[in-house]
């Protein structure tokens, strides 16, 4: 039997987000990365050149602003669309909802990143929330990183035990690393909106879950950081039963205190350390020390490195859609393995 075609995958803005998700493409047995898209020449765009991945000009963007520079390009998004099956659009925030009308006119399938409203796709995925609900859609947003993470724990947390209220206070990274234009900051800005927008967010996954998010901004660009309280409908027999539930589910790494992680500069190192994808932290990190139980009522920390999370999500929306794969656990199985994100232990 002739193997089976792989899926062709056009990747529209090729910043943060984007060149993640075109390097997890290029890794997964089922799927070619047809192309990447920018606006304008950049180190990222001559990195694209030097890993081989066909360039294309997107948006308001000149061929000849790239090949000035000694770029090549391989034609315009339009072209790069006519040559793929799907699109994930890593635009900055809202500039994928003036994209959608040209996905649409092209009868593309396409993915938007959770910068976008929630009604600029059929649903809002998270794949181990909601990947059946998702199977075959024309459309998807893949939550934003905060978003997954708690829909990430909510996955763990829900099925065992229920939910009868999350609280959750999100300590938010001012800005990524590469993005000199928003920082230093030099200050803790609270956000006066209550709740914050990432508890309606998570809503879009899990619609009935009881939670109220705050938020504030501190000046780092590492990760953000969730301390949540979760009181429960049943309680689990110890702690050790809530930890073990969250290392058994993939997408969760765990440290245990003789590791001395005590924050989130040795979980990044430790992501360094480690090498996968750009020396990401793609898992929710978990401290045990940080979890606590007293009867009904759950207290946690953990970590979401904002700059990976969403990248194997994005893979995993495009195995929903198309249905590559059986179920959503076979997908994130499929997905970890292809990335070398450790199985769950
Ligand atoms: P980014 O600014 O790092 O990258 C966006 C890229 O798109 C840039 O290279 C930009 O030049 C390019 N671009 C701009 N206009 C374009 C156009 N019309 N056509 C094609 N390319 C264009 O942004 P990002 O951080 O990667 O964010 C992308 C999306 O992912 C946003 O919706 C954001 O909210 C979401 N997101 C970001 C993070 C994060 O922490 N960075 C985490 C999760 C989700």
């Amino acid at each position: 039997m002739a193997p089976a075609a792989k899926v062709r995958v056009a990747i529209n803005g090729y910043g943060t987000i984007g060149k993640r998700v075109a390097d997890a493409v290029a890794k997964q047995p089922d799927m070619v990365l047809a192309g990447v898209a920018k606006t304008r020449p950049s180190f990222e765009a001559v990195r694209a050149v030097e890993k081989g991945y066909p360039l294309f000009v997107a948006g308001t963007g000149r061929a000849a602003e790239f090949e000035a520079v000694g770029l090549k390009v391989a034609g315009t998004l339009p072209d790069l669309l006519g040559r793929a099956d799907i699109v994930v659009d890593a635009t900055p925030d809202d500039v994928g909802l003036a994209n959608r009308a040209i996905y649409a006119q092209r009868g593309i399938r396409a993915i938007f990143q959770g910068g976008e409203d929630a009604d600029i796709a059929e649903a809002s995925f998270s794949a181990l929330a909601n990947y059946a609900a998702c199977r075959g859609k024309r459309s998807l947003r893949v939550v934003s990183c905060n978003t997954t993470g708690i829909a990430r724990a909510v996955s763990v947390v829900e099925p065992r035990w229920g939910v009868a209220s999350w609280e959750a206070t999100l300590v938010r990274r001012a800005a990524d690393p590469a993005e000199s234009s928003r920082g230093p900051v030099n200050g803790i800005l609270p956000h006066f909106h209550i709740p914050s927008h990432h508890g309606p967010d998570v809503r879009t996954v899990y619609p009935d879950l009881p939670i109220v998010t705050t938020a504030l901004v501190v000046p780092t660009t590492l990760m953000h950081v969730h301390a949540n309280h979760v009181r429960l409908r049943t309680a689990p027999k110890d702690v050790a039963e809530v930890i073990r539930a969250f290392r058994e589910t993939p997408r969760f790494h765990l440290f245990a205190p003789w590791e001395r992680v005590d924050g989130t500069p040795q979980a990044m190192e430790y992501a360094r350390d480690r090498g996968i994808g750009l020396n990401d932290m793609i898992e929710n990190v978990v401290w045990e020390a940080g979890v606590h139980l007293e009867g009904r009522e759950l207290r946690f920390f953990q970590a979401i490195h904002q700059e990976s999370i969403v990248v194997p999500e994005n893979i995993d929306a495009i195995r929903a859609m198309l249905d590559l794969a059986p179920d959503g656990p076979t997908s994130v199985t499929r997905t970890d393995r292809a990335l070398g994100i450790p199985a769950p232990r």
